[in-house]
């Protein structure tokens, strides 16, 4: 009886390393599922990972009935997917989330033995993550008194603490570390600073804003706040980022009380040009003045288009983002968080060059290209390809006396 036990004993443990199958599913428990297939989910718009450590990338495991439709009650919380790849395999279990810290091929594998599986393989890339150079940009907030009574040093002190906590909010965006785990998600390579001297090379009172005293005036129009603003407060874009930062001027009272804007960059050759012919930089609504805002206009100020549009193109020239139709969207479920793309998948918005609502914490590797790329080309940002290391210019600042024409080419929301 003894060796008996034994010759068990042992027949189990060889088995152990044989049998494919160690924590199948059954059959019995999902009666209406007829197979099960491994894929990527379609929250993840990608078939590659950046090998940050931190983005990641789903598997789905989906299960179908016999005439090919979804069952929503499968569960595969005890199923597992293998892993193999970089010289490594594992074993993962739900949620099937993949994350890589070196570039390699890697391919998963549904085991899965009391259900019978179709398409059981998945194979993903882990990319390098790009390090861009990192590329400072100024920021000069233009901060609009509607009253006529001037600001108090408090009133100025409270501005002050408050822009600089959105632009260190903002830094964070650009940087990518605002949280993202998606698996395009990259760090711009933009950094940002509240400026310290103005343009005359004094030191500023309060790093990075310029209260403006209106004496109380109202604007008329868009063009009359851009007229003041050109006349007053535009400091050299070669050597600022200028953010406006007023109550509606009258355009968006049109609106709703509490949009924001940017100008997208000319990439025009300007030759040695200080100025742009027209206004460029942001305009923040000091009720509107939320951290992604800023992070969304400086975005479209860099060159960045809306992740969603009328879905006959990609919107934003950029693969690694979700397309998807705004007017359909607005039509029919306002408020969610979940979006449908021009190609009918379902995914959560988390892309700054969304609208609201939206996890805002992605800029992707592609967005961030077309960053890099408008620094290369843009005449009017400061930096190191205009030949300023810092983002400062020494020299002539004078504006063209012309008086501007409002460009409404150039301007997004
Ligand atoms: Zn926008």
């Amino acid at each position: 009886m003894k060796n008996r036990l034994f010759f068990l004993v042992i027949i189990l443990g060889a088995c152990e390393g044989q049998n494919p199958f160690p924590y199948k599913q059954s059959k019995a428990s999902f009666p209406e599922v007829e197979y099960v297939k491994l894929a990527i989910s379609t929250s993840s718009n990608s078939k590659s990972v950046i090998a940050n450590g931190l983005n990641y990338l789903e598997l789905q495991i989906l299960a179908f009935n016999k005439i090919d439709a979804l069952v929503q009650s499968y569960d595969s919380r005890n199923d597992i997917v293998e892993v193999i790849g970089n010289g490594r395999n594992f074993q993962m279990k739900h949620p099937f989330r993949f994350t890589a810290t070196e570039k390699g091929n890697y391919s998963f594998r549904l085991r899965q033995g009391g259900i019978p599986v179709r398409y059981a393989q998945v194979e993903i890339v882990a990319i390098e993550p790009i390090q861009f150079q990192p590329t400072l940009l100024p920021v000069i907030f233009h901060y609009f008194n509607h009253k006529a009574k001037p600001m108090s040093d408090l009133e100025k002190d409270s501005v002050s603490g408050y822009l600089s906590k959105i632009l260190g909010l903002t830094i964070k965006d650009f940087s990518n570390l605002s949280g993202s785990t998606d698996p395009n998600a990259n760090d711009t390579g933009i950094r940002l600073e509240m400026a310290k001297k103005d343009a005359q090379g004094s030191t500023l009172q309060r790093a990075g804003v310029n209260f403006i005293e209106t004496g109380g005036i109202s604007f008329k129009s868009m063009e009359d706040f851009e007229d003041y603003a050109w006349k007053n407060c535009f400091w050299p874009p070669k050597k600022y980022v200028n953010v406006w930062v007023a109550l509606a001027p009258y355009f968006d009272f049109k609106i709703n009380g509490s949009i924001s804007w940017a100008y997208y960059p000319d990439l025009s050759d300007f030759g040695q040009s200080t100025y742009p012919p027209g206004l460029y930089g942001v305009m923040l609504h000091q009720n509107g003045a939320a951290p992604a805002v800023l992070s969304h206009e400086i975005g479209h100020m860099l060159n960045l288009l809306h992740v969603f549009g009328d879905c006959t193109s990609d919107n934003d020239d950029c693969a690694d983002t979700w397309s998807y139709s705004r007017t359909i969207y607005d039509s029919q479920s306002k408020f969610s968080l979940e979006k449908v793309s021009c190609s009918l998948e379902k995914f959560i918005s988390n892309n700054f060059m969304d609208y609201g609502p939206c996890w805002n914490n992605t800029f992707t590797l592609q967005q961030a290209l077309r960053i890099q790329g408008t620094l290369l080309k843009c005449s009017f940002l400061p930096t190191k390809r205009n030949g300023y290391s810092n983002g400062r210019l020494s020299g002539d600042d004078e504006k063209p006396t012309q008086v501007r024409v409002s460009d409404k080419r150039r301007l997004v929301l």
